[in-house]
């Protein structure tokens, strides 16, 4: 409960919100001109007062976050933030994971504190928008008002709390208690405890931590963590739907970047201004990238041989094709053995045995992810059976979602046709070619208005910006080997398959910066069958 102080509303602030908003001073019209217009504009806005008056929240979603909320309901992440307004006024942002693995806001409440049950009020004010059915797990800081209202509200929905925090509270503690050269190893313990799959290595290392560390450090792992071990521990929550959202980043980072906007200065209106504007430039960029990656595809696809992996790249977005083909070229490398036991096949790579079906597995990234694994590829490709087809994938990941998701019309505008030709074999012609063109296209754009001029930039900068991503692997989970990045087959790949016809699990259409592959280990394969 440490950020109490951070949000502690001088009753003088009280007084000061609850004389605006009764209609007496210009924030509160403003807020309720901006209210209003949210409404308007097909959004939603519920606003709370006390019996005696007092202010005690205002709850917001725009039209666009409540179709962001009901196209990607599955994981929502949720954070306060402090600083916001000149009331102080604790900012709550609800935030739910896109196809391509972004954070994008589904809900803001401004609440009077932070305590379970304005907390509460929100979520119901959330759950009214959508199927709440369909959320599989939210994810938190160790905030108890916000995991007390969760469970009040999404008693079967599970909470897991971020590793980064837990990381920092356990840290904390430990510092304290223990002397500097001896608490690095028990966090270390600790850490192990949260990420592993098996519950024998949980209970190892907790006797470990119990053998190493005084009474008063266990009684406070028993007490903290271990008797809420299902909030935390990757070996009682692998089955979760995660979307590799393991921590609160994506909402952090996004509490960061308001903060541009947003501080202490200023008005509760001016507040929730720049916050909408800010959040509708979030949505439409997240929504115009979706679009322009779906429809550089045929550019992405026509450079490959692989018929799967073309379907992956035209059926899924890039994020949720960039983990497929790192299981695809699992499934075709690694030495899996198979045996059939009643319905289900059990699919074997030395010690390690999972069950699944041509359409299911019981391990950890189909049931965290709602993608096909190795282990479905495999048994597809046993069976004779399409090895990757839509109807594999949830609805969420596939690009017709991210298309049909955005408003403006520019989609059609891009598709791209891959003609080859004798000059564009070298560097030095291709740099040729591409200076032809842009010298065109500045001739082009120079002359427009100066309006138009700044919205063709702007889509020519964030298509740049998809080339240039990072792919799909730089979350933490480091046990998932990453599939090669390069289509550019005049670079060699070095990767790790005997097999390399079947490796073109590419991704990039960045051909004038071929990437590095980088190396499937033996071991990493092995931590991961
Ligand atoms: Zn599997």
């Amino acid at each position: 409960m440490e950020k109490w102080h951070h949000c502690a509303v001088l009753p003088k602030d009280v007084y000061n919100l609850k004389q605006k908003l009764k209609g007496s001073s210009t924030d509160a019209s403003d807020c309720d001109v901006l209210l209003r217009q949210i409404v308007d504009d097909g959004g939603f806005v519920e606003y709370a007062k006390d019996d005696k008056n007092n202010f005690m929240y205002v709850v917001f979603q725009t039209k666009q976050m409540i179709d962001v909320l009901q196209k990607f309901p599955e994981v929502l992440i949720l954070d306060f933030t402090y600083k916001t307004n000149k009331y102080l006024l604790p900012l709550l942002t609800v935030m739910a994971v896109d196809g391509e693995g972004h954070g994008l806001p589904v809900l803001h409440a401004f609440v009077k504190k932070e305590d379970t049950e304005f907390i509460a009020k929100c979520l119901t004010a959330l759950s009214s928008k959508y199927d709440t059915g369909l959320t599989c797990s939210f994810m938190v800081d160790k905030d108890f008002a916000e995991m007390s209202a969760l469970e009040l509200m999404f008693p079967d929905v599970p909470i897991n709390i971020c590793h980064f925090h837990i990381n920092q509270a356990v840290s904390r503690f430990l510092r304290k208690e223990l002397a500097s050269d001896a608490y690095p190893k028990v966090l270390e313990t600790f850490m192990a405890q949260v990420y592993t799959e098996s519950t024998e290595e949980y209970n190892s290392l907790k006797d470990d931590i119990t053998n190493s560390v005084p009474q008063k450090v266990a009684d406070y792992f028993q007490r903290n963590w271990w008797d809420k071990s299902k909030f935390w521990a990757t070996s009682e929550n692998r089955s979760v739907l995660k979307l590799k959202a393991t921590t609160t980043n994506h909402l952090e980072s996004f509490h960061a970047k308001i903060k541009k906007y947003l501080n202490v200065h200023i008005s509760l209106a001016s507040a929730i201004e720049n916050l909408t504007m800010f959040d509708n430039g979030q949505i439409t960029t997240s929504l115009r990238s979706a679009v322009i990656r779906a429809n550089s595809v045929c550019y992405r696809s026509s450079t490959m041989q692989d018929d799967t992996v073309n379907t992956v790249l035209n059926t899924l977005t890039r994020f949720a094709a960039d983990l497929v083909i790192q299981q695809l070229t699992l499934s075709r490398t690694v030495n899996y053995a198979i045996t059939v036991a009643n319905s289900e096949y059990i699919v074997s790579y030395k010690e390690k045995q999972h069950s699944a079906t041509p359409t299911v597995c019981e391990c950890s990234f189909h049931k965290q992810m709602k993608l096909p694994c190795r282990h479905i590829l495999f048994i597809r490709q046993q069976l004779g059976l399409p090895v990757f087809d839509a109807s594999l994938v949830h609805g969420r990941f596939c690009q017709d979602l991210a298309s049909t998701h955005q408003s403006q019309n520019f989609s059609s505008a891009l598709s791209t046709v891959f003609v080859p030709s004798a000059n564009t074999k070298t560097a030095e012609g291709r740099y040729r070619k591409a200076t032809a063109l842009f010298s065109d296209m500045a001739s082009y754009l120079s002359v427009l208005s100066e309006q138009e001029f700044l919205e063709k930039v702007t889509f020519l900068e964030c298509l740049f910006s998809t080339w240039h991503e990072p792919t799909a692997t730089t979350s933490t989970d480091t046990s998932q080997p990453t599939a090669a990045t390069s289509t550019d087959t005049s670079q060699p790949t070095a990767t790790t398959s005997t097999d390399t016809s079947q490796l073109t699990a590419t991704t990039s259409t960045d051909n004038a910066q071929p990437t590095a592959t980088t190396a499937t280990d033996a071991s990493q394969l092995t931590a991961t069958t």
